[in-house]
C-alpha cells in the first residue's frame, strides 16, 4: 500500500495528463471501452487506495465546481429530454440536494473515515478492538431518467467521500442530459477517479456484468432483478434503489386541506415521475368528493394559466405516456376526475393531474407503479382495513400517514413496513442527510445518504490489536487448573 503523499501525487499526475485529452475521449460508449476503463480503475484501486482525506475532498470540490459551473446546462439538457422540465423543479429537487449533500459530506467525511475504538470482552484485555473504514475500490452507479442529475450526484458524493473510484452509467431514456453530464465529468475529473458510460441497454447490461466492488442501481424493480442476477455472477454486492406503489393513509381526523396540499404537491412534482411520489390515497369514503374539489382548487391556485405555465413538467417519452394513458382508458369514465380543464397533449407530452375514485383493485392502475400524475383514491372503513390493505401488497418505498391522533399514527408506524415514512408530510424524508434512504423487499435493498452512504461504500474492517502483555497462553492446552478456574469464572 502506498502512503498518502505518493497517492495524492500520482492522482495529480493523472489529472494533469488527462486534462490534455479532449473530453469526449473519456466518455465510455462501447463495452470494450467500459471494460478497459474498469480494469484500469480496478488496478489503481488495489495499488493506490485513497486513504487520505485530501484526495477525497478534492473529488468533492470537483463535483461542487462542476455543478456550480454547469447547472444551467444540466437543467436545459434535462428539460430537452422531458420536452419540458420546470427549471425551478430542477433547482429544488436536483441541484439543491446535490449541493447540500456535498456540503454535508465535506463537513463530516473526515470524521467518518477515522478508525474508531470499540469495546472488547474481558477475556481479551488488555488488547483492543478497532473498526477501520476502508474504500471498497471501484463503485458502479446506474442512473435512471427521472432525476438523472441528483440520482447520479447523490451516490457519487457518498462513494467519493468513502475513497472509491466511480463508474457511472447514465440512462438511455434521458440521452441529452447523459451526454451533457458525461462531458462535464470528463472535464472536471480524472477518468481514473470518475468515468461515465453513455449508451443503450446493451451497454447497461455490460455495465451490470462488471466485477465491481459495489453496484448501486436506481430504477425499476423489474430491471433491478436483472441487475442483481448479473451482479451475482461476480458476487458484486448491490444496493438496489427501486420503486413501487407508495401509499398515503389519511386518518379520519386528518386536516383534509393540509392532506390535499401535501399530496398534490407530491403528485405534481415532476408530473408524478418521482419514485417516492404518493401513488394512491387510502381515504375514508365520505371524504372523496371533498378531496377532489380541494384538489381542483389547489391545482388552479398553484399552477395558474396551466396552458402557459412553465412550472409544470412533462412526461419523459411517448412510451411512458402511452403506458399511463392505458391505465386511464381501462377505467370507467364516471370515476375519472380531471383536476385541470386542459386535456393531455400527446405532442408535447403534457399530462395534467387526474383523480380516479375507487378504481378496481385488480386493474393495472392499482397493481403497477403509476409514475405519472394520476391519483387513485381508495376507500376504507376501519384503520385495521387500511393497514391490512398496505400489508397485503409488496412493501413500499415510502408510506405517508396524515392524522392528529397519536395512537392511530403510532399504529401505522408500528404495523406497516416501508423503505421510509413521513408523518403529516410527503417526500421530504429523502432530503434529510441524517436519515438513511432506501427501500425494503420489492422497493429495494440497502440504503445510502449521509453517514449511511459513506458506510455503504466503505468496508468497515474489524481489527483486533493484541497487547504485548496478554493472557493468551492461558488458553492453550494442556488445560490446567488455571484454565479451569478461569473458565468457571467466565461461564458463571
Ligand atoms: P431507466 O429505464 O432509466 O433504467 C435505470 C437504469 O437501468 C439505467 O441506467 C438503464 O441504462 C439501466 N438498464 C435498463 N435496462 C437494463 C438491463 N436490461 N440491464 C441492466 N441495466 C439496464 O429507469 P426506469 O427503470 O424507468 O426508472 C424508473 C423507476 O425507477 C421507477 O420504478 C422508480 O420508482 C424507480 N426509482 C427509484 C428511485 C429510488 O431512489 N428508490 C429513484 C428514482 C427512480
Amino acid at each position: 500500500m502506498m502512503d498518502d503523499s505518493s497517492n495524492t501525487a500520482n492522482l495529480k499526475t493523472a489529472n494533469t495528463s488527462m486534462s490534455a485529452l479532449p473530453d469526449s475521449q473519456s466518455i465510455l460508449t462501447t463495452t470494450e471501452a467500459l471494460q478497459a476503463q474498469f480494469a484500469r480503475m480496478y488496478q489503481l484501486s488495489r495499488q493506490q487506495p485513497i486513504n487520505n482525506w485530501a484526495t477525497r475532498l478534492e473529488q468533492l470540490d470537483n463535483l461542487e465546481a462542476m455543478l456550480r459551473d454547469k447547472q444551467s446546462d444540466f437543467a436545459l439538457a434535462i428539460s430537452a429530454d422531458f420536452k419540458h422540465r420546470s427549471y425551478s423543479e430542477t433547482q429544488l429537487a436536483e441541484l439543491y440536494p446535490s449541493f447540500s449533500g456535498i456540503t454535508y459530506a465535506k463537513k463530516h467525511g473526515k470524521a467518518w473515515m477515522k478508525t474508531r475504538r470499540v469495546g472488547i470482552s474481558a477475556l481479551y484485555l488488555p488488547a483492543h478492538n478497532e473498526v477501520q473504514p476502508q474504500p471498497l475500490g471501484v463503485v458502479g452507479i446506474m442512473v435512471p431518467w427521472n432525476y438523472p442529475l441528483y440520482l447520479a450526484i447523490g451516490p457519487m458524493i457518498d462513494a467519493l467521500c468513502a475513497g472509491n473510484r466511480v463508474l457511472v452509467k447514465m440512462s438511455e431514456s434521458a440521452p441529452q442530459f447523459a451526454q451533457c453530464f458525461a462531458e462535464a465529468v470528463a472535464h472536471y475529473f480524472s477518468p481514473d477517479m470518475v468515468a461515465v458510460a453513455v449508451g443503450d441497454v446493451e451497454l447497461a447490461e455490460a455495465f451490470s456484468r462488471l466485477p465491481l466492488d459495489h453496484l448501486l442501481y436506481t430504477g425499476s424493480t423489474a430491471v433491478g432483478k436483472k441487475v442483481m442476477r448479473a451482479a451475482a455472477d461476480n458476487l458484486t454486492p448491490v444496493t438496489l434503489e427501486l420503486g413501487g406503489k407508495s401509499p398515503v393513509i389519511v386518518l379520519d381526523n386528518a386536516l383534509l386541506e393540509n392532506v390535499v396540499n401535501r399530496v398534490m404537491m407530491g403528485k405534481t412534482l415532476n408530473a408524478g415521475q418521482t419514485c417516492i411520489a404518493p401513488d394512491y390515497v387510502l381515504l375514508p369514503r365520505q371524504y372523496h368528493q371533498h378531496f377532489i374539489a380541494l384538489a381542483k382548487e389547489w391545482f388552479a391556485k398553484h399552477y395558474p394559466d396551466i396552458g402557459n405555465n412553465t412550472d409544470y413538467s412533462h412526461i419523459i417519452n411517448d412510451a411512458h405516456l402511452q403506458r399511463v394513458q392505458k391505465y386511464l382508458d381501462a377505467q370507467p369514465d364516471d370515476i375519472i376526475y380531471p383536476v385541470s380543464e386542459l386535456p393531455t397533449d400527446t405532442e408535447t407530452r403534457f399530462m395534467p393531474p387526474v383523480i380516479v375514485a375507487d378504481p378496481e383493485l385488480d386493474s393495472d392502475l392499482m397493481q403497477e407503479e403509476i409514475f405519472a400524475p394520476i391519483l387513485p383514491l381508495v376507500h376504507y372503513d376501519t384503520l385495521d382495513e387500511a393497514i391490512a390493505f398496505v400489508n397485503s401488497r409488496p412493501r413500499p418505498l415510502a408510506l405517508y400517514v396524515f392524522g392528529q391522533k397519536e395512537s392511530a399514527l403510532e399504529r401505522v408506524r408500528l404495523e406497516t413496513t416501508s423503505g421510509g415514512m413521513c408523518v403529516n408530510e410527503v417526500l421530504v424524508h429523502v432530503a434529510q442527510h441524517e436519515l438513511p434512504f432506501g427501500g425494503i423487499g420489492h422497493s429495494g435493498i440497502g440504503a445510502y445518504h449521509g453517514k449511511t452512504g459513506f458506510e455503504r461504500f466503505s468496508h468497515l474492517k474489524p481489527v483486533f490489536v493484541q497487547s504485548k502483555l496478554n493472557g493468551m497462553r492461558l488458553l492453550l492446552p494442556p488445560y490446567g487448573e488455571l484454565f479451569k478456574k478461569g473458565m468457571a469464572l467466565l461461564l458463571k
